[in-house]
């Protein structure tokens, strides 16, 4: 694991809206460094899982298809904060983002050998690489327990609802207050409560509180403490 500490890796944990994806991108641009969306190739196992019609307490089918899973992180043309996720050479970035895979999440990232299989490409997606942001919910205690920098992102519930709300709105997607609330509380409780991985800060993280903070404030905080 020593090799991810002389490597310059990034780890970014932190609950849904708390921005943590723009930022993780934001930082991998300005830093010259690979991002890697971990939450991506969990959605991404989940649209194979629903796609498939395998039934979600087959767990022996979903670990089967998690270890031979062809993912890939592409750059975007639509920018060089932006990646397209692959599956199986099939571009499904917006297929992993509808309410539907959203809400099945939870079902395959509590699978321990999942987790597995997942950690094992996601530190083999970086190994190559001089420096890498990854985010998720368990990086910088599972993934890449040795990462240079660490940072968890947090902002007040109501904070991240009305962020969530935001993006949503702007995508068109049909969706109430109370539906994205109710979402991210049922998507919280099963982050932290999983057995395997759960979302939790790491002792040595640098905790960033995003409430009153604009996207570029966050940015220019943790690039401090990473060229400090
Ligand atoms: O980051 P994002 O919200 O896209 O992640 C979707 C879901 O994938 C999370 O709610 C969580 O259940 C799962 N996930 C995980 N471990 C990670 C990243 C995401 O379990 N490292």
């Amino acid at each position: 694991m020593l090799f991810f500490k002389k490597q310059k890796a990034v780890a970014v944990d932190g609950p849904a809206g708390s921005g943590k994806s723009t930022v993780s991108r934001l930082l991998a641009e300005r830093l010259g460094y690979l991002y890697v969306d971990t939450g991506a190739m969990y959605r991404a196992l989940t649209l194979k899982v629903m796609r498939n019609n395998i039934d979600f307490d087959d767990e022996k089918k979903i670990v089967e298809i998690s270890s031979a899973l062809d993912i890939e992180l592409v750059p975007s043309k639509e920018g060089p904060n932006s990646i397209r996720v692959m599956l199986d050479g099939e571009d499904i970035s917006r297929d992993i983002r509808t309410m539907g895979v959203t809400g099945n999440v939870k079902y395959v990232a509590r699978i321990p050998q999942v987790r597995q299989n997942l950690v094992k490409l996601q530190r083999k997606m970086i190994c190559r690489m001089d420096g890498s942001v990854m985010e998720g919910r368990d990086i910088g205690t599972v993934v890449l327990p040795d990462a240079k920098y660490k940072f968890y992102i947090d902002a007040n519930f109501e904070e991240r609802v009305e962020r969530r709300l935001a993006e949503l709105k702007a995508k068109n997607y049909p969706i109430t207050r109370q539906e994205v609330a109710d979402d991210l509380k049922q998507r919280d409780h099963a982050d932290k409560t999983r057995k395997v991985g759960p979302l939790r800060k790491a002792k040595d993280a640098v905790f960033v509180d995003t409430t009153d903070l604009s996207i570029e404030e966050v940015v220019q905080k943790i690039l401090s403490y990473i060229k400090k």
